[in-house]
């Protein structure tokens, strides 16, 4: 795929603009941290975009019943990479699920289909990154994309 400097302020934007109706009729704003404006990583925007948007999805669908819903996206500089962070205060992910999340066509839901994050984990990895998820502090789940730094464009 093509592997371009993409600003994560753009694609950030972009997916939370996508998801905000739907996050607003949850009673959920979804807080954002960023350490600087201008970080940009490689990889190809649009698809990174929706990826993004799968995971706040996700998270979304995760928080549903909890009593305080909460989607936080984070952003941290790591030097040559930098990781973006979508974690949720949802139930989190079952041991027995957990090896199984990213296959295609696996799903708990009752309409899902259970591609997102098969779709989403091949995008990340044709950008050259990783994407990973790991139990968040206080429950719920953390699913975290890796990508290369790109120099900010012009
Ligand atoms: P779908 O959303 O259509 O079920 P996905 O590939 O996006 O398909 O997710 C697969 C499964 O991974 C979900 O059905 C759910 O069981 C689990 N999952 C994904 N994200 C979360 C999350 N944030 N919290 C808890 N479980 C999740
Ligand atoms: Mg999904």
């Amino acid at each position: 795929g093509r592997r371009e400097p993409v600003l994560l302020a753009d694609i950030l934007g972009n997916s939370l603009e996508l998801v905000e109706a739907r996050a607003r009729e949850s009673g959920i704003v979804p807080a954002v941290e960023f350490p600087a404006p201008d970080l940009a990583v490689l990889g190809d925007g649009p698809r990174l975009e929706q990826v993004l948007v799968n995971l706040l999805q996700n998270a979304l669908d995760a928080v549903g019943d909890a009593p305080a819903p909460r989607v936080t996206v984070t952003v941290a500089d790591l030097g040559e990479r930098i990781s973006v962070a979508v974690a949720d205060n949802g139930p989190g992910i079952p041991e027995t699920s957990r090896a199984q999340i990213f296959d295609a066509f696996f799903t708990t839901k009752a309409d899902g289909l259970g591609l997102g994050l098969a779709i989403a984990r091949g995008i990340v990895e044709d950008c050259g990154g990783h994407l990973t998820v790991s139990a968040g502090e206080a429950g719920g789940s953390v699913f975290r994309m890796e990508l290369a730094r790109a120099a900010v464009p012009a």
